[in-house]
């Protein structure tokens, strides 16, 4: 789909599966060429191992046999193979970095005009050691891409990809003393980019493991156990707070309202006359609402290596590809 169209950079896989022993690799851990021995994990035709002077080293489907053939390109993108070796990490991880879980609610009041918010922190950020990784990755009958337990408490990952839609959210697990956290994969692509391989250095395999595991920017919290249980008592502070308020107003108003009937009062609400040919000439159109897009912010294409200065809200596509799919903003 597409990123098919969005240039090569997505079919530069850095991770293939050795024929050996079934296990993803690296491309600076395998032999040049065809003598790395690996087939792709998608579609299991052999791979070549392209490790160049100039193009950032990676493993290509060796196409030879299938010319000519109406053969299905093939999807094993370098996204898909990123999500694939995560999870084999996931099973060898020790320990691994947690944010900060902050819900954030905020009501409107029509009557004071005014914007009622609170915070709450469901869960502080931490470093926590999983007492083991499970190899199923079902958390209460809903597939992640890994699960692990730590004090009992089991926790899901899900590994969000800019080529395919996750469709889990927190009420899947409303209710269950269950915690799932998200890990967006988008920038890992300028980061492998940018990575200079050798034999001696740790690859693509270590700077993905200091991704997955040592950082917190790149990781939200879907769910925390049980945790509308907390939201719903902070929203119902809320509202009482709210009530209150809206009540002082609506009793200030009624009073108000009782003086205004001693004047006259026309539609619009001003005091000024209405002229006698204005229900003549054509009604004036309203104003146009102006739309609101918000703070300029800088974004990033991961894809295309621009940045630009785009909305708070809006569209605001990629200059170049016209995608937002690999957009990532610079605020923070
Ligand atoms: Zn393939
Ligand atoms: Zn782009």
């Amino acid at each position: 789909m597409g990123y098919k169209k969005h240039g090569k950079h997505l079919t530069l896989i850095p991770f293939a599966l050795r024929k050996a022993d079934e296990q993803l690799v690296d491309v600076s851990k395998v032999q040049k060429g065809k003598e790395c021995d690996c087939v792709c994990p998608s579609c299991h035709a052999p791979l070549i191992a392209r490790k160049g002077e100039i193009n950032q080293w990676h493993f290509a489907h060796a196409l030879r046999g299938f010319e000519g053939n109406k053969v299905e390109q093939c999807e094993y993108s370098f996204y898909l193979s990123v999500a694939l070796m995560a999870k084999q990490l996931f099973q060898k991880c020790d320990s691994i970095r947690l944010p900060d879980y902050i819900h954030a609610h905020s009501v409107y009041s029509r009557y004071s005009h005014q914007v009622y918010k609170r915070t709450i922190k469901l869960t502080k950020g931490r470093r926590i050691t999983p007492e083991y990784w499970l190899a199923d990755h079902k958390l209460k009958g809903i597939t992640v891409d890994a699960v692990c337990q730590i004090a009992g408490v089991k926790l899901g990952i899900i590994l969000k990809r800019p080529d395919k839609k996750i469709l889990i959210n927190a009420a899947n697990f409303e209710g269950k003393r269950v915690g799932v956290v998200q890990i967006d994969l988008l920038e890992t692509l300028r980061i492998f980019r940018n990575i200079t391989l050798s034999r001696k250095a740790g690859g693509f395999q270590q700077a993905l493991r200091h991704f997955l595991f040592d950082r917190i920017d790149n990781k939200q919290w879907i769910y925390y156990p049980r945790q509308e249980i907390r939201i719903a008592a902070m929203q119902q502070e809320l509202s009482a707070q709210i009530d209150k308020d809206e009540a002082k107003i609506k009793a200030n108003r009624a009073k108000t309202q009782i003086k205004m009937h001693t004047e006259p009062v026309f539609d619009d609400g001003t005091l000024t006359e209405a002229h006698p040919s204005d229900s003549l000439s054509i009604p004036r159109k309203p104003p146009k609402p102006e739309v609101n897009l918000g703070e300029p912010v800088r974004y990033e294409c991961v894809l295309c290596e621009v940045t630009w200065t785009g909305t708070e809200r809006g569209a605001n596509p990629c200059p170049k590809c016209h995608s937002h799919l690999y957009r990532r903003s610079l605020r923070d």
